[in-house]
């Protein structure tokens, strides 16, 4: 066997199995055998590199980050789907096509619908090409690299389907891997996710494709879309995408009769709860696809599919109690302790209520009895009170005064819904959160240590704040339960690799209200070190681009407190990054200053986060696609033909990857 033959082997081999477990759930091989084939063919295509291919199983892991997404115009329009809420409503759609079509002899197909993020995926010659988002319908982001993590996908094909199409679906997060997910956020003290399909969407748009990986997304798909007329009904296509290894719900049913929709609706409707991923309706469609090309589409909707969307299910149970949470901030959320009800498929035993507001506009008390739904949000919500019910000596609500943790005066500014905790430095979820907050991943990304393991440092007295964690040391920890000695050791390498990390992020670590990443950025640019930010003045900080009152003062606020003035003293002796590096300050001027630019094609001096990064420390913004307001183009080779056009059209100057680097230097 020749090398090539090996590597392809092994890429058929690796394919079957990661088919077999994602796609049929059902697994042919151990993790640690697959993990072996694995590294073996990594290892070749390492020895042999002109073997290379993008889409061979090696290629599912991620790695490459992606700062702007570019905007892709779909082949054929991604419609939305117009809706129905009942019986009535999908016999007035049946009446409407019979006419149209003349004829009453129709098939439907049935479909759940998932609730996730659309997604079109283009094949060419049994190869995964590219992977575009819905977007507004016309174009969307090309998150390819992405979407490749996903394992259900098939990155190559086996078998003679269509050789060349387009074929759609919904990216979602199944249930209990989203649970998952939030313990694991929770336990980095973070919060946790709201929903699995925001979730789903917003990890698309990830930069880090690595990140995205190891999220558990699936990839459930529901319609072929090619110009070969190879295929007579859409359940037939979708039967033939399934044998050529797409994932395509077993659900799908096809049926004669309208009455045989209702059933399929009617069954579904109940048993939804039980299915692994989140459904909000049926879609039904007429199944020839000649009918589905006579019919064609409205303004925003085809014509020959229409979604049924289930009701959210509402249960009532009794209000025993409110209690409040502390956050990182100090902020206060009222949380409503249920009588435990089953609703959607779980036991819920709380709901948020926001905040004092939200109480006072629910009117709310203690004993009341209350409507609960499942909306979009995985926590339910108090939709009203049942005042039928409500007993003859409950009383009115009064909200919190006093912090639970820390029994100091609650207070609330005006114009902010929520109340907060003012004793930032002695209340002990705002002491352990400030903390969390500092080592995480987008923060100070100090490894070793974990959102439980702070809070134990803390409980046991050995940090009060993120300063004393480069007090720590490893004789300090050990004696903490299960600790081992290794694990120990990690964790100080961890925090003394934490001095490396530049200075906008430190900034963002330090938990100033307010200060999010973006806004860190912008002050670190701005100001380059933390004692210029530090000694600003009110009209300083407002006069930097987007930033805005409530920043300005919670910067002033912040600075102005003798205790947060002693903390970066201590983070300075300890050597944290609290100025802008040298090296990237040579790299920054204003030579671009207030310009917008568009980034296009292939390079070869500087790789395009590289050249991007370069437009942003001179001043420049990017922007993924061109306007009136671009101000010029960088263009490599291979540009995209739809962006020459428009930036002839605008007259936009493009400009060389070489003028570029002369234009800065
Ligand atoms: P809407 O966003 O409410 O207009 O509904 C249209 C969306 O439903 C599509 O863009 C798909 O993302 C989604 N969808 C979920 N399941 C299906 C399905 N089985 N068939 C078609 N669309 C579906
Ligand atoms: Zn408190």
């Amino acid at each position: 066997m020749t090398i090539q033959q090996k590597i392809e082997q092994l890429r058929e081999e690796l394919n079957l199995h990661t088919h077999n477990y994602y796609v049929l759930d059902n697994a042919t091989i151990s993790d640690f055998d697959f993990d072996m084939l694995l590294k073996k063919l990594e290892k070749l295509e390492q020895e042999n590199p002109e073997f290379f291919d993008s889409n061979s199983p090696t290629q599912r892991v991620g790695g490459e980050v992606t700062k702007n997404f570019n905007t892709i115009f779909h082949k054929n329009r991604m419609y939305s789907l117009s809706n129905s809420y009942s019986k009535e409503d999908l016999l007035d759609w049946e009446k409407r096509i019979h006419k149209l079509l003349g004829t009453d002899d129709l098939e439907y197909t049935c479909e759940l619908k998932f609730d996730g993020a659309s997604i079109n995926l283009t094949y060419e010659n049994n190869q995964f090409v590219k992977a575009v988002t819905r977007g507004d319908g016309f174009k969307g982001d090309d998150v390819t690299t992405n979407i490749k993590t996903i394992r259900s996908i098939p990155l190559s094909l086996k078998s003679d389907f269509v050789s060349t199409f387009e074929i759609r679906g919904e990216i979602i997060l199944p249930l209990d891997g989203f649970e998952k997910m939030n313990k694991q956020r929770l336990a980095e003290g973070e919060e946790e996710y709201k929903n699995p399909r925001n979730t789903a969407s917003g990890s698309l748009k990830l930069q880090d494709s690595a990140e995205v990986a190891k999220r558990p997304l699936d990839c459930l798909l529901y319609q072929v879309v090619t110009s070969e007329r190879k295929y007579k009904t859409h359940f037939e296509s979708l039967e033939s995408a399934r044998k050529t290894g797409f994932k395509i719900p077993q659900t799908i049913l096809l049926v004669k009769s309208i009455n045989q929709v209702f059933d399929f609706v009617n069954k579904w409707d109940s048993k939804r709860h039980q299915l692994p991923y989140e459904t909000d309706g049926v879609v039904i469609k007429v199944n020839n696809l000649q009918q589905q090309e006579e019919l064609g589409y409205t303004a925003k909707s085809p014509r020959w599919a229409i979604a049924y969307k289930f009701k959210a299910e509402q249960v009532s149970t009794v209000l025993k109690e409110i209690t409040y949470q502390v956050g990182r901030t100090g902020a206060i959320t009222p949380v409503a302790n249920l009588a435990p009800v089953q609703l959607a498929g779980t036991v819920v035993k709380r709901a948020s209520l926001h905040n004092a507001d939200q109480i006072e506009k629910l009117n709310i008390r203690i004993g009341d009895t209350v409507f609960v739904e499942k909306g979009g949000e995985i926590i339910p919500k108090i939709i009203e009170v049942d005042f039928m019910k409500r007993p003859e000596n409950s009383e009115p609500t009064i909200y919190a005064s006093h912090c639970p943790e820390c029994q100091t005066e609650l207070i609330r500014t005006k114009g902010d819904a929520k109340h907060y905790c003012p004793n930032e430095f002695g209340c002990a979820p705002q002491i352990t959160g400030r903390i969390q907050h500092y080592i995480s991943r987008k923060a100070m990304d100090i490894d070793g240590l974990g959102g439980e393991t702070v809070d134990l440092l803390r409980k046991e007295g050995l940090i009060q704040n993120y300063a004393d964690l480069y007090d720590l040391k490893v004789e300090q920890i050990l004696p903490l339960e299960r600790m081992a000695e290794k694990s120990a050791e990690n964790m100080i390498t961890g925090i003394q690799k934490s001095k490396k990390i530049p200075f906008e992020k430190v900034l963002f670590a330090l938990g100033i209200r307010f200060v999010g990443e973006t806004v860190a950025k912008k002050l670190a640019k701005y100001f380059k070190s933390i004692d210029n930010l530090m000694t600003a003045s009110f009209e300083e900080l407002i006069n930097v681009d987007e930033i805005g009152d409530r920043i300005a003062q919670s910067i002033i606020d912040f600075s102005s407190d003798l205790r947060n003035i002693q903390l970066i003293n201590r983070l300075k002796v300890a050597g944290i990054q609290l100025e802008v590096s040298q090296e990237d300050l040579e790299n920054q001027t204003d030579k671009l200053q207030g310009k917008i630019v568009v980034v296009s094609g292939v390079f070869y001096q500087l790789s395009r986060n590289e050249l991007k990064k370069a437009i942003e420390d001179n001043g420049g913004k990017v922007s993924s696609s061109i306007s009136k307001k671009t101000n010029f183009i960088v263009a490599g080779d291979n540009m995209g033909p739809t962006k020459l056009i428009k930036a002839q059209d605008l007259g936009v100057e493009i400009i060389s990857e070489q003028d570029f680097i002369d234009k800065i230097s």
